[in-house]
């Protein structure tokens, strides 16, 4: 390109605008397996630099500018890096515009935790926050359609998104929330951009009605794909469904309206020790039955390597209650020292009004589960129950600072699957995993059949790279097999953007591709993503180390 980008844009954006070596290396990496370095980092002041942006990579989109929309970067897939504009958010989009009775207005930048301290003020909940709720933004959560330990219980962010203003690429701002038929026929008359939008997502919508909802992938949570199947049901129409979980590829969202709910004010945790896989899923069903709230779980594996690294990980946590951090684990190192460690534990989270309420649930949930005869207890303290979500929670998050040579790699990091079909799935998992000679970790959502596995390797090894891209074609045809999600919350990205086809069929994927055509012809937002990801650039921008 013949100009000077930086100084280009400098002209056009209030906010700033930095090509400085140094931030272009930090916002290379999200929290995924991969590297791209954008050219210039922007980060707007208000929604009018987002469109005066956006007009301008439009404007100029022969020279291959593009935008890719960047939160707090915790993305796992690849989804929030780019080679050309990195779009940062959390510097200026950081308000917290209103918490209502039932609901609340906020911008995208906003970072989940001051979120919830927003809500909680009074007495409400955005309950899909996902574990890295302390490092992620609500925008992120919604472009990527976040579930977490709550989710089994009130679902995705997708439930709680009651409408959006989204830049889209002709730079105006829109407002999306759910049209009455009337107000539709109203939309689609319109003699403009906006009009156009709307006929042309009704035509694809309305057209293939049957295929779109049968599209919807039979489980409980699913981030794979555009939400197709939630726009339009013949009596609503709701194009803020397509953008969650679109990663950032159809427009730039700017402002969010939630819907929230009033949390539970007791609760405790059943935690459950299971030597083997055999019973996991007559256990599970036992469990769901008394409807907990979160129904989680981790191996062997996570507890070991937190163990095995606790020196390394407590000084990651900066050296934050430590001593109390190692006084809490000393069970579970007994337990790993004399053998006598579960290969799975699982926590449910039962939740009530009163202690007497939790109580009573709690020793029907004990009831249910006597006949497996495993080892379980009740959390007596808060901070015993504490203990188990941290090693939950942040496994991950403390294992990705590097452990030793070796990093976290997430491939195949989200699938979900029926929870009735885990006794089958999960032994075809297994040896599938065992045919090589990795280190990884189990955790997930043992109610919704959503595991996270981490595998944990040398990416300066050559022999990396096609094991990633073996294994993960292996495990997803397994739980494609199964009629599973490549996805159950962590999205598509550069990783998984590639088996979108084999998981919907070349039919809904020409529909997938279609929408990406009606909002982005051109392809400025997030290129390279969701259905235009290639396996060829993937494995060309895997980190080095
Ligand atoms: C330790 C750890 C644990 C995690 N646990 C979970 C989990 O339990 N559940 C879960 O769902 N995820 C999890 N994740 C993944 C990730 O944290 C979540 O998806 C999170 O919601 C992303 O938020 P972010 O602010 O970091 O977004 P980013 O990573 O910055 O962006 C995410 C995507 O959204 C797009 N985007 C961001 N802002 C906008 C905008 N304004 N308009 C349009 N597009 C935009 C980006 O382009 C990108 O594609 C975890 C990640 C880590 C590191």
């Amino acid at each position: 390109m013949g100009m000077d980008l930086k100084e280009e844009l400098s002209k056009i954006i209030i906010g700033e605008v930095s090509d400085d070596a140094t931030a272009l290396d930090r916002k290379a990496r999200d929290a995924s397996i991969f590297e791209v370095r954008p050219t210039v980092i922007v980060a707007p002041r208000d929604v009018e630099d987002v469109q005066n942006l956006v007009r301008y990579v439009a404007a100029h989109k022969g020279d291959g500018l593009s935008i890719t929309p960047r939160a707090a970067g915790t993305d796992m897939t690849g989804g929030a890096i780019g080679e050309s504009i990195v779009m940062e958010m959390t510097p200026h989009f950081n308000q917290i515009k209103e918490v209502g009775e039932g609901d609340a207005v906020t911008e995208p930048g906003v970072f989940y935790r001051d979120f919830e301290k927003a809500t909680l003020a009074k007495n409400l909940l955005l309950p899909p926050y996902p574990a890295s709720r302390e490092i992620c933004t609500v925008g992120g959560m919604v472009a990527n359609n976040s579930g977490g330990e709550k989710s089994l219980r009130y679902g995705k962010t997708e439930h709680f998104v009651a409408g959006l203003k989204v830049v889209l690429r002709d730079g105006k701002e829109y407002t999306f929330a759910p049209l009455s038929r009337l107000q539709l026929d109203l939309k689609m008359a319109q003699n403009d951009f906006e009009g156009e939008i709307y006929r042309s997502v009704y035509n694809v919508v309305e057209k293939n009605y049957d295929l779109v909802k049968r599209a919807k992938p039979d489980v409980t949570k699913n981030s794979a794909g555009y939400n197709l199947w939630s726009v339009w049901d013949r009596e609503t129409f709701d194009l803020s469904k397509l953008f969650v979980g679109s990663q950032g590829t159809l427009g730039v969202i700017t402002e969010i309206r939630f819907r929230l709910v009033k949390p539970e004010t007791h609760s405790k945790l059943l935690v459950m020790f299971l030597r083997d896989f055999g019973k996991l899923a007559e256990i599970a069903n036992a469990v769901i039955a008394f409807k907990p709230e979160s129904f989680e779980s981790y191996d062997d594996n996570t507890l070991k390597i937190v163990l095995r690294y606790f020196g390394d990980l407590a000084k990651q946590m900066g050296g934050k209650n430590i001593f109390q951090l190692a006084w809490a684990f000393l069970p579970e190192a007994f337990m790993v020292f004399t053998g006598g460690m579960p290969k799975l534990v699982l926590l449910a989270e039962v939740t009530g009004a009163s202690e007497e309420e939790v109580d009573a649930k709690l020793a029907q949930a004990q009831k249910a589960i006597a006949p497996f005869q495993i080892r379980s207890r009740v959390t007596k303290t808060e901070d015993e129950a504490r203990k188990y979500w941290v090693m939950r929670r942040e496994s991950f998050n403390l294992l990705r600072k590097r452990v030793k040579k070796l990093c976290t790699v997430p491939f195949i990091d989200d699938f979900c699957v029926r929870p009735a079909d885990l006794p089958k799935f999960l032994p075809e998992l297994y040896a599938i995993l065992n045919q090589y000679d990795l280190l990884f970790t189990v955790a997930g959502h043992v109610g919704d059949g959503n595991f996270h596995i981490i595998p944990l390797m040398d990416l300066a090894d050559p022999k990396t790279k096609p094991i990633i891209e073996e294994l993960a074609q292996k495990v997803y045809t397994l739980v494609f097999k199964y009629g599973g999600s490549m996805t159950g919350e962590h999205n598509d990205g550069l990783i998984r953007g590639p088996y979108l086809k084999q998981m919907f069929g070349a039919e809904v994927f020409a529909l997938f591709k279609e929408i990406k055509r009606i909002f982005d012809p051109d392809g400025i937002f997030n290129p390279g993503k969701k259905v235009d990801a290639s396996s060829v650039y993937a494995m060309a921008h895997i980190k080095k180390d």
